[in-house]
């Protein structure tokens, strides 16, 4: 089946087209410049810039796939979670298009888009599969049995999520929003064990009473506490700071997702979410995964943010289960549970 993937969540719209696992289209439209000024995202400014960017994306989108609109079997858009007014702006278009052109229409969840957008590169996902989502707003483990109708959350962040406890230690250390990407590449040149930064829930009681949970805010203070320690002269440091604290954050991503890899009898963990394109959780989750015999799939670095080539993704995943369509009424769920894969 030919699917439309419409995403629009926070600060990008992006539309894709997939047929199968193949995809024929990716086209990104992002607001993210606007934001630097600000430290953070401004949802009516992401809310506009949604609505200028739709069309235009999309007929990109229908060009670079040389498909007409009418060749479409079914529309899928991102339902949740994300920001309320950026999900209203897609998810009306999509039932605009989806009216207009009589297709079914999928309300899919973004989260689980993180996850499907990997089949598009490595194929069909094997069952089950645990997942590692890592992103601006989530930490999640899922147990994946069926990505359309069985995914089970084992755990998640009790506080921050590992791209939001990054973008606060940007803040920190007075690197440019967001600060993810920054911090990676500083950490490169940095020494991840000039400082050693406490790991969230690692002592044996909250092991065992938070097998598959992270916690990140206690290592933000620490951070916070040891950057204030040094006065003014943070310069000198700041790759070892970058360096220690990724290491840290990494750390914990790795040492949950392999524990549930092997709690689960999976062999396989697939890694996605806009936190996956990191360095070093990459090649930690290959080096720490390769000693269990546990295979790591990550997709590229392009289809880890946020984009429209993982919702069509997930809509492929529903089409060929041969989930209902969400029809045309549905509501968008800012909050929308990890374990529905659809409205
Ligand atoms: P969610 O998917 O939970 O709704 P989101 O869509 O805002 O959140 P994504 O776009 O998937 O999040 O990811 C953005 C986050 O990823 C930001 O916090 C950003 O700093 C972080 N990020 C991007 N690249 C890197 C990197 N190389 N290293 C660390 N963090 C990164
Ligand atoms: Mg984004
Ligand atoms: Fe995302």
């Amino acid at each position: 089946p030919l699917i439309l993937g419409i995403e629009s969540t926070c600060d990008e719209t992006g539309v894709a087209l997939v047929r199968g696992t193949e995809l024929l289209a990716d086209v990104t439209a992002t607001s993210m410049d606007e934001y630097a000024r600000y430290g953070g995202i401004i949802p009516e400014i992401a809310s506009r810039a949604h609505l200028e960017s739709f069309l235009p994306t999309m007929h990109a989108a229908l060009d670079a796939a040389g498909v007409e609109l009418a060749e479409v079997d079914a529309i899928a858009c991102a339902a949740g979670p994300g920001l309320i007014g950026s999900l209203t702006v897609g998810t009306a278009a999509a039932k605009a298009l989806a009216l207009a052109t009589g297709k079914p229409l999928y309300g899919v969840n973004h989260i689980l888009g993180h996850i499907a957008v990997d089949e598009l590169v490595h194929g069909e996902l094997p069952t089950p599969v645990i997942g590692l989502v890592v992103s601006g707003g989530h930490s999640s483990l899922l147990l994946v049995r069926d990505l359309a109708r069985d995914v089970t959350e084992l755990g998640g962040t009790l506080d921050d999520a590992a791209g939001e406890a990054f973008d606060k230690v940007g803040r920190l250390l007075s690197l440019p929003y967001p600060g993810g990407p920054h911090i990676d590449k500083l950490s490169q040149s940095g020494n991840p064990e000039a400082i050693r930064f406490p790991r969230g829930l690692s002592q044996p009681k909250d092991r065992e009473r938070y097998p598959y949970d992270f916690s990140f805010s206690g290592l933000k203070t620490a951070v916070a506490r040891h950057v204030e320690s040094l006065g003014g002269n943070v310069e000198d440091q700041k790759a070892d700071i970058a360096a220690s604290f990724s290491e840290a954050v990494n750390d914990s991503l790795v040492d949950r997702a392999i524990r549930a890899c092997v709690d689960h009898d999976c062999s396989v963990l697939v890694i996605g979410g806009g936190f996956s394109a990191n360095s070093r959780l990459r090649a930690l989750a290959a080096e720490r995964a390769a000693e269990y015999g546990i295979e790591v799939r990550i997709p590229p670095i392009r289809y880890c943010t946020d984009n429209g080539a993982m919702i069509a993704a997930l809509g492929s995943v529903l089409v060929r289960a041969g989930v209902a369509p969400s029809g045309i009424e549905f509501s968008n769920d800012s909050s929308m549970p990890l374990e529905c894969a659809s409205v």
